[in-house]
């Protein structure tokens, strides 16, 4: 895997003689009051001749500098609503005209901006310049590669330079991961590709393939593959990961990830060309699993970290699972199938049952489900993820991690329940204890995305464990529908949201 590596650069690394590095991007909102005083003169001068130095990024020749190539990357905040996403935008620009010019180590300095909604500004430049130098890995296999495999930034920590080479490890194996064909990634291929990348890390990888433990440990998870089972190497799989901080554990997060390795709909068949770029629902797996790769490099004192992982084919076929049924799930709730379109819920609910027991011993527990969930969440907030938290979470923790995610460069909505969705989800007849879904795909349903964290509180056994429970425990659903690929949602790169968020909320509890 070939990973950005960031590298902490001094100031007095601009001279013209220095051969490390061969460009200099600025990223500010004035790159003309750059502090390094050769750069400001020479960009002053050019500024007289050319209007559009600080009105938009240029690449121009500047004989003070590494490689005489200055990029200048200005930096439009023009309303009270903007977000530090801003800055990852310019970046991502000034990195491939650095790429197309030639430069293969540019260095790069970026703003302080005091602002508090912008103090990450820095690490979600870095990661624009990640992000738009990543190739997807069957590029890479076809012998495709960035030019530039290294960023060195000025003004920054060494410290920081390796967290965030660590961050962007993780990011960067998400979005192999999501991002990657559904053969090449079918669910056997993505558990290998965790174990491994996450080799020679703190993180154990325990991979379920028995079939037999899979029907009988994760029902509604095997009930989404029933028509992959006849083809092998579509066969579904559970990955575990756990990591463990040397000394005392202070909090624990359980995190179940959906990794559905293509989601033809099943029965409830996609059509209209709806099918394309489902390849890409396996996104809350892929991002779980880069953040237990960045935990297993940086090794963060007092947090222990368990995920679950679904891997699983929505396939299409004579034993396809049909709307109607009614399946018990892991927890011993009757399910009633509305819509097999609505499958990721039934694999979220299932590994939650698993991680609500491991919580029920563990020290401050935290439960997180993440998914490419509904078209509704794309819908309703289009860039940003949902955050819905269960009534445990949403006084105080649903908020923190909100504000946490916007601050990161990765916004968020809190979505809270409210009493009608469970009650909407109910099977009135008693033959079923819940209903999947509606008959109607999630974005022509009112509310259609709560709903869905209603049935996975319910269906998973969190339901008995809310506010007013003798274990309550906190629970956080986060729909990265809209959020997980940036661009065109069949081709475009995955952004591996929301690790960033998940790193700097554990960062906030220890
Ligand atoms: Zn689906």
């Amino acid at each position: 895997m070939v990973v950005l590596q960031f590298f902490q650069v001094s100031s007095d690394a601009l001279t013209s003689s220095n051969v490390d590095w061969d460009a200099l991007i600025i990223i500010s909102q004035n790159p003309l009051a750059v502090p390094f005083e050769s750069v400001r003169t020479a960009l002053l001068q050019q500024a007289a001749i050319d209007k559009r130095i600080g009105q938009q990024v240029v690449l121009s020749l500047c004989p003070s500098v590494p490689g005489q190539r200055l990029i200048t990357a200005p930096v439009q905040i023009d309303d009270e609503y903007g977000d530090v996403s801003v800055y990852a935008e310019v970046a991502q620009q000034a990195i491939s005209q650095a790429q197309a010019s030639g430069a293969k180590r540019p260095l790069m300095w970026v703003e302080h901006n005091p602002q508090p909604q912008f103090v990450q500004a820095l690490e979600v430049a870095a990661f624009g310049c990640a992000q738009q130098l990543w190739l997807p890995l069957e590029a890479r296999e076809a012998g495709h590669h960035a030019a530039i495999e290294s960023l060195g930034l000025l003004d920054v920590s060494a410290e920081t330079a390796l967290q965030l080479t660590a961050l962007e490890a993780g990011k960067s194996l998400t979005r192999d991961l999501c991002g990657t064909e559904p053969e090449r990634m079918a669910p056997y291929a993505f558990a290998d590709y965790c174990v491994k990348s996450l080799a020679g890390t703190d993180v154990q990888v325990e991979v379920i393939d028995d079939i037999d433990t899979l029907l009988s440990d994760y029902p509604l998870m095997c009930a989404v593959g029933r028509a992959s089972l006849s083809v092998e190497r579509h066969q579904p799989r559970v990955v575990q990961l756990e990591y463990r901080p040397v000394g005392e554990v202070r909090h624990t997060l359980l995190i179940a990830g959906k990794g559905v390795i293509f989601d033809t709909g099943g029965a409830s068949i996609k059509v209209g060309g709806g099918m394309s770029g489902m390849s890409r629902d396996k996104g809350g797996a892929a991002a779980v699993a880069g953040f237990m790769k960045t935990i297993g490099l940086l090794q963060p004192a007092g947090v222990r970290v368990v995920a679950q992982l679904g891997l699983v084919r929505n396939s299409i076929g004579s034993d396809a699972y049909v709307p109607d049924e009614i399946i018990a799930s892991h927890a011993g709730v009757r399910v009633r199938i509305g819509n097999t379109d609505a499958e990721g819920r039934l694999v979220l609910a299932d590994l939650l049952s698993h991680l609500r027991l491991a919580a029920k011993d563990a020290v401050q527990p935290q439960l997180f489900s993440v998914a490419t969930l509904t078209s509704h969440a794309g819908r309703a907030y289009g860039r940003h993820f949902a955050t819905v938290p269960n009534s445990v979470a949403q006084p105080v923790l649903a908020a923190n991690f909100t504000a946490v995610a916007r601050v990161a460069g990765e916004p968020a909505m809190l979505s809270p329940l409210a009493h009608e969705d469970f009650s909407v989800i109910s099977d009135t007849s008693l033959a079923a204890d819940v209903l999947s879904s509606m008959h109607l795909g999630s974005s022509m349903v009112t509310r259609g995305h709560q709903l869905a964290t209603a049935f996975i509180v319910t269906a998973s056994g969190l339901a008995k464990h809310g506010a007013n429970a003798k274990q309550p425990l906190p629970f956080m659903h986060l729909d990265i529908a809209g959020a997980a690929i940036e661009g065109d949602p069949r081709y475009g790169k995955p952004t591996a949201v929301p690790l960033q968020t998940f790193w700097h909320y554990l960062q906030q509890l220890i």
